[in-house]
């Protein structure tokens, strides 16, 4: 029986949650704490405000704090950032950032929902107010602000990772002149070389700079230090990935696995009786590794979530653990990729052939077909599918979710060429590119 649960952070890891707790437990009294001004926001909308194809931060919100308090009796306070947690005392001790005062709040039930902070690396200047990073609502207002407030016209990005790289395309469709910045040898390196290959060509082709094999070596007030000289910005976005939001945690002396992010069992239940987490801040299981991971996406935070509201609330609910299943669109190009790249596998101990096609996204003839590459990797003595990744036009990307069906159902090669998927010219050519990747992976093994 939950008599208080207290949930820290109003976005999907902790809010999902609230509606299944008050399904199981009527009479529980729920208190939300949210530091920043909004709770349940899309964040992966952030680009869209930031290019100003959506004009006004409102439109990201799905529930507010109303909304919530009226359809689940939730006590929700904005501008409340719980400082710490007393696990003995079983007390949150919370700030009123407006009011400017601290009181302390007892629970029975904590649910840990902090999110992620974008990867800030320990460099000379990287503290300086024309270096942001980008994670909640609040963080896009206040870059869009600056972004205005400096008239800015060139921009940096620090690391090809895919939040550096939408808003990246998000500030050139705004007219700005945008140098992409990064270690490796190609962009989004959770994909492979070749499709990684791709993407840097098409943002070159949008008239992104983009600057491979430079590292970053601090900033001065206007000026990006890199081992290949100095470029001048008025804006510093960081694009290096997010890492998990877990000083609360780690403080009151939860376990911490992973990047450091908070250890959950299957149900959502941390290292401390009563005490849950869910979201970018916690850890989960890769299906196909079996190894622990940390995915900060908006689709694991809100299944998470739900798990543990449904737990919370008396009920019983497990989630099994990530493809990492991830899609995304860069300037002309739709992007995405479902379980382990070649590295990952071999890092898992597989051993696996990669195979590559190019083919389209509608039957050849068809006008409006677009070209598509599918890259898969597949375990070599079963035939298994362990990853897929695709890079297309219009209409290629969300395909990835085959593959993801696929992979969850431990399905091989074999086996998908065999799956009696849909065909007529405007959406495929007679064998679907999803075949056409399998039967050539075929040949491979
Ligand atoms: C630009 C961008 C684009 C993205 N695009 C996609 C996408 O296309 N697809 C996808 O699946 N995912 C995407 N994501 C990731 C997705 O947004 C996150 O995985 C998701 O928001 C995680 O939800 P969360 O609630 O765990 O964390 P967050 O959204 O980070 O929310 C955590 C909340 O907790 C609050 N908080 C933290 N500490 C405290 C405290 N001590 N007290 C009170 N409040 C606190 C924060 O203010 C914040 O509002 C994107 C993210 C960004 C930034």
């Amino acid at each position: 029986v939950v008599d208080r649960l207290v949930i820290v952070g109003g976005d999907a890891g902790g809010m999902a949650a609230a509606s299944q707790v008050r399904k199981g437990a009527p009479d529980a009294e729920i208190v939300a704490l949210e530091r920043g001004h909004w709770t349940s926001y899309s964040a992966c909308g952030i680009p869209y405000l930031v290019g100003g194809e959506i004009d006004d931060v409102e439109q990201l919100i799905a529930r507010r704090p109303q909304d919530f308090r009226d359809r689940d009796r939730v006590d929700v306070r904005i501008r409340h950032e719980a400082v710490a947690v007393d696990l003995a005392a079983r007390k949150v001790e919370v700030r009123d950032l407006e009011r400017d005062r601290t009181y302390r709040l007892g629970f029975d039930h904590l649910l840990l929902g902090t999110g992620g902070v974008p990867v800030r690396p320990n460099l000379a200047g990287i503290d300086l107010p024309f270096v942001h990073g980008v994670q909640t609502l609040d963080d896009a207002v206040h870059l869009v602000k600056h972004a205005q407030e400096v008239s800015c016209s060139r921009v940096v990005v620090v690391g090809g990772g895919y939040i550096g790289l939408e808003i990246a395309e998000a500030f050139t469709r705004r007219g700005l002149h945008v140098t992409v910045v990064e270690r490796n040898q190609y962009v989004l390196g959770l994909f492979d070389a070749p499709l990684g290959q791709r993407v840097t060509q098409a943002m070159r082709r949008e008239g992104i700079e983009v600057h491979l094999q430079v590292d970053v070596l601090g900033f001065r007030d206007g000026v990006v230090l890199t081992t290949q000289g100095e470029l001048e910005a008025e804006l510093v976005l960081l694009g290096l990935g997010v890492a998990p939001n877990s000083a609360l945690a780690r403080d009151a002396g939860l376990r911490l696995g992973v990047r450091d992010a908070v250890v959950v069992d299957r149900r959502q239940r941390t290292s401390a009786e009563g005490v849950w987490a869910a979201g970018d801040c916690c850890q989960s299981r890769n299906l196909v590794s079996g190894e622990p991971v940390h995915v900060p996406l908006g689709t694991v935070a809100n299944k998470q979530s739900r798990v543990a509201g449904i737990n919370i609330g008396g009920g019983y609910a497990t989630f099994p653990g990530v493809l990492g299943t991830a899609i995304s669109r860069f300037c002309a190009l739709e992007v995405a990729r479902t379980g382990l790249s070649t590295a990952e596998a071999a890092r898992a101990g597989f051993e696996s052939v990669t195979s590559v096609i190019d083919s389209t996204t509608q039957a050849g003839y068809m006008p409006d077909a677009e070209p598509m590459t599918v890259l898969l990797v597949v375990e070599r003595r079963t035939g298994r599918l362990l990853g897929a990744q695709i890079v297309g036009g219009a209409g290629s990307a969300k395909r990835i979710d085959t593959f993801a069906v696929a992979i969850t159902a431990g399905m091989t090669v074999e086996q998908i060429v065999q799956l009696d998927l849909a065909y007529a010219p405007p959406f495929s050519g007679v064998w679907d590119p999803v075949q056409v990747a399998a039967r050539e992976a075929i040949k491979q093994i």
